[in-house]
């Protein structure tokens, strides 16, 4: 076997191995018309060549089905055809069969090589099975319908292996497409508020300092309570801006807060009116403070 071809052959068969799970020994199903090329091609060491091509051991199945084909075709060589040297060729395929492990397919009735094949197979080939064959239709509609499955035939005399049919690309595409993308049970998990980044994000700060800076004006109410014996000199001068402004520094703030809270403003405005009033009637300050 030529270097290049070697080489395709064993990173073909790396695919297989990686995505598909194959392992040594292969198992190789042979079709009635790759035994009988065999004998044809007069190949003294199929095994030999089989593991060549698939670079690792193999081992030989045949099924039911398909080595009751071999003894029809002999005998249909021997009565119909009365052919010897068909006879002789079938009769060294089934001595040759004979020595491959016998795959139990259980069909009732005999069934063609291709549908034994294909219900041994099955949809996935989940027991990882390689195919031998040289029926050209057998091998067209498992290779349009199995994905990963390897198939070798026999070109003129030369054992191929069949190049990735178009059905495994696709599997093996969508099986890393699924691999990559996120698992029901992860995208549940990444949903809870409690592992979503923009929850994380837009709780933690808002929050805790939103509440801080209300907390923060609280103190203004003790700088209101000052005020009020401030207020005596800012009732004197008869206006707010002319007497506070320059001396004292609590009226600023009480003058500030009439924003924030309308609590501010009434505490500030009703000592101060009442205070007026209570001078023009000629009590003292003391009054208030009840
Ligand atoms: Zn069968």
């Amino acid at each position: 076997m030529r270097q290049k071809r070697a080489k395709a052959y064993r990173r073909l068969l790396h695919h297989y191995v990686l995505h598909y799970q194959f392992r040594e020994p292969y198992q190789v199903l042979i079709d009635p018309t790759f035994a009988e090329a065999l004998v044809r091609f007069q190949v003294h060491e199929p095994l030999k060549q089989l593991g060549s091509v698939l670079h690792g051991k193999v081992k030989p199945m045949i099924t039911q089905c398909c080595i009751a084909a071999l003894y029809d075709a002999e005998n249909h060589a021997r009565n119909e055809l009365q052919n010897s040297d068909e006879q002789q060729t079938y009769k060294q395929a089934i001595a040759l069969a004979k020595t491959w492990e016998r795959r139990k397919c259980n069909h009732k009735e005999t069934q063609t090589a291709g549908a034994c094949l294909a219900s041994v197979i099955g949809e996935k080939n989940q027991h990882r099975y390689m195919l031998a064959a040289d029926d050209v239709q057998v091998r067209r509609s498992l290779r349009r319908s199995v994905p990963g499955l390897p198939i070798v035939h026999y070109s003129q005399s030369v054992l191929v292996l069949e190049p990735m049919s178009d059905v495994t690309e696709r599997h093996i595409m969508h099986m890393e497409q699924s691999k990559s993308a996120l698992s029901i049970e992860e995208q549940r998990i990444l949903q809870t508020p409690a592992f979503s980044p923009a929850s994380t994000n837009a709780n933690a700060p808002s929050q805790p300092a939103a509440p801080k800076r209300k907390r923060a004006k609280g103190p203004n109410p003790l700088s209101v309570k000052k005020s009020k014996s401030a207020g005596k000199s800012a009732g004197k001068a008869g206006g707010l801006p002319e007497g506070s402004a320059p001396s004292k520094s609590h009226a600023i703030p009480a003058g500030r807060s009439d924003t924030p809270s309308q609590s501010y403003v009434s505490s500030i405005s009703h000592p101060t009116s009442q205070r007026r009033r209570n001078k023009k009637r000629g009590r003292g300050s003391h009054s208030t403070v009840q």
